[in-house]
Order: C-alpha cells, then sequence, then structure tokens
C-alpha cells in the first residue's frame, strides 16, 4: 500500500489558503533555498541512528535499517534535530490514506478543505492522487501549496483532482532562482502560465530578501506575469524573517514596512488589485 512521509498535520490553519482548513505536510523536497524556515522539511532521514542516541526521553527507536519516531513519548526538546548531520530529525511518519482520512474526519465539521504542503508535496504524487480521490467524496476543498517543480500540465490527475494551487514563485530570473533555490525556474514559469490558464491558481508568493535578491526587479516582472495571466490573481509578497533559518547560508534583515510598500506600488503601477503583504 502507498504511503505518504508525513512531517505534521495541522489540524485548524488560516493562512493556508480560504478559510479554516486542515494542513498536511509531506516530508522531502528538491529545492534548498536559502532562506528556508523549515529546513528540516527539505531532507529525507539517512538512516545513521544518531538520534535514538541522544534523545533523552526514549522516543527514537533504532531498528538497524530504520529509525521510528514514537510521538507520544515526544517532548519536544529538540535535541534530535541538533544533533542530526542530515538536518531533518527523526520526526516523521509514514502514513496511509485512511490514517490521514481518520484525522480529517474528526475536523471536518469545522473546516473547509484541506492544504497539502511541506518540503514539496508534488514530490509524493501519486499518494496525493490516492488521497485527494478520497476527499473529494468529503465534499472538502483541495489546495496545494508548491514550489511549482512538478509540472502539473503532464499530471492530469493530480491537477484534475486539485481545486486550487498557491505557487511560490521565488525568482523570475532564472540564474538568481538558480542561486537561491539550486534549481531551474522555466517549470514554475510553465506552471503559472498553465495553472491560470485553466482557471486553478489561487495565489503567487514571493518572499522579499532585501540582502539577497534584485527585490524591485523581481516583483515588476512577476506582477507583470500574474496580471497577464489574470490580474484578479492574488500576489503574496512575503517579508524574510530570520526565524528559523540556516544562518550559515543566509544573512540579511526583515524588510521595512516602507519598503514592502513600494512594491506593492510596483504591483499596483502594473495592473494587480489583489495583493497581500504578509
Ligand atoms: S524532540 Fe527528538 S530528542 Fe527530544 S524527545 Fe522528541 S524525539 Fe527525543
Ligand atoms: S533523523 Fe538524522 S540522526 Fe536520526 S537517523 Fe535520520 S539522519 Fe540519522
Amino acid at each position: 500500500m502507498l504511503k505518504g512521509l508525513i512531517r505534521k498535520i495541522i489540524p485548524f490553519s488560516s493562512v493556508d489558503g480560504p478559510g479554516n482548513r486542515t494542513s498536511i505536510f509531506f516530508q522531502g523536497c528538491n529545492f534548498d533555498c536559502l532562506y528556508c524556515h523549515n529546513p528540516e522539511t527539505i531532507n529525507l532521514c539517512k538512516k545513521c541512528g544518531t538520534c535514538a542516541f541522544v534523545c533523552p526521553y526514549d522516543a527514537v527507536e533504532f531498528l538497524g535499517d530504520h529509525v521510528k519516531w514514537h510521538e507520544e513519548k515526544c517532548m519536544d526538546c529538540g535535541l534530535c534535530l541538533k544533533n542530526c548531520k542530515n538536518n531533518c530529525g527523526p520526526r516523521t511518519k509514514y502514513m496511509s490514506v485512511g490514517e490521514i482520512l481518520k484525522e480529517i474526519l474528526k475536523y471536518k465539521p469545522f473546516i473547509s478543505g484541506i492544504t497539502v504542503s511541506g518540503g514539496e508535496c508534488t514530490l509524493q504524487k501519486n499518494f496525493l492522487v490516492d488521497l485527494f480521490e478520497k476527499v473529494k467524496k468529503l465534499n472538502l476543498s483541495i489546495y496545494v501549496d508548491t514550489n511549482g517543480s512538478t509540472d502539473f500540465s503532464k499530471n492530469k490527475e493530480l491537477t484534475d483532482l486539485m481545486d486550487y494551487a498557491m505557487l511560490d514563485i521565488k525568482s523570475f530570473d532564472k540564474d538568481e532562482h538558480k542561486m537561491l533555490t539550486g534549481m531551474d525556474n522555466s517549470i514554475v514559469l510553465k506552471n503559472a502560465r498553465y495553472l491560470a490558464s485553466i482557471n486553478k491558481l489561487y495565489e503567487v508568493r514571493t518572499v522579499i530578501v532585501p540582502d539577497l535578491l534584485d527585490n524591485d526587479k523581481n516583483v515588476d516582472e512577476i506582477s507583470k506575469l500574474i496580471a497577464s495571466l489574470d490580474s484578479n490573481i492574488r500576489y503574496k509578497l512575503i517579508k524574510y524573517r530570520p526565524m528559523g533559518v540556516r544562518e550559515n547560508k543566509i544573512k540579511s534583515l526583515s524588510p521595512s514596512n516602507d519598503y514592502m510598500e513600494n512594491l506593492k506600488d510596483i504591483c499596483i503601477h502594473n495592473g494587480l488589485s489583489n495583493i497581500i503583504i504578509l
């Protein structure tokens, strides 16, 4: 049976799409963004067993070829992650669709839908298809929070089942995108155009980092792209915040409110009407 590798499930979230949603975070990402504020969701466990020896609460078991995390014993002390040379820690779980549905059903009366996020959830696209087929039957909406590296036009089953995508365009410039994430942005931009053409692009997001990116140029180009697709698509400008980032990868201050407002003005000038600063 296909299982998904899950980092965590947040029962109620009001920041991962419209309304109150259950958010499911998948482990593993193919980007390595310099400003990632959840870097422990990037790598997959290398099964070295170190965490099992450092956990003071016996919440991690080393079984020779893998480690097992016992959630009920975990005291959230953070020692396992601190000692993990792979920077992932053991706190993930393989879950079946049935197990995730059981969680969703607990919250169903209070939510309008689910959001799948990560890590990069579309790396587990076959599992998502199985999950979405079942969630559809519950009459819940499905939003996909993605870095845009999976070509949605070539994954029709997934794209047909989801309601909307929330897409990161981290940089319009391919070299800057590569410097920031380690990957090319050609599929990301292709996805923006494709998802808008089938009316499934709910939101585009860009993180604003003053000392790393050419933000004026970037926001200018991305907002022009969105305006050319559908000026009502929401564009979220997210302030870089240094919490949780890897300090050896990035050194930047958070942008000021004025700095963000200037970027918003660029978007308005380019014809966008639905702009959020976060
Ligand atoms: S956070 Fe890690 S080290 Fe701490 S109790 Fe939980 S599993 Fe053990
Ligand atoms: S979580 Fe990290 S420390 Fe623990 S077994 Fe995996 S790679 Fe090793």
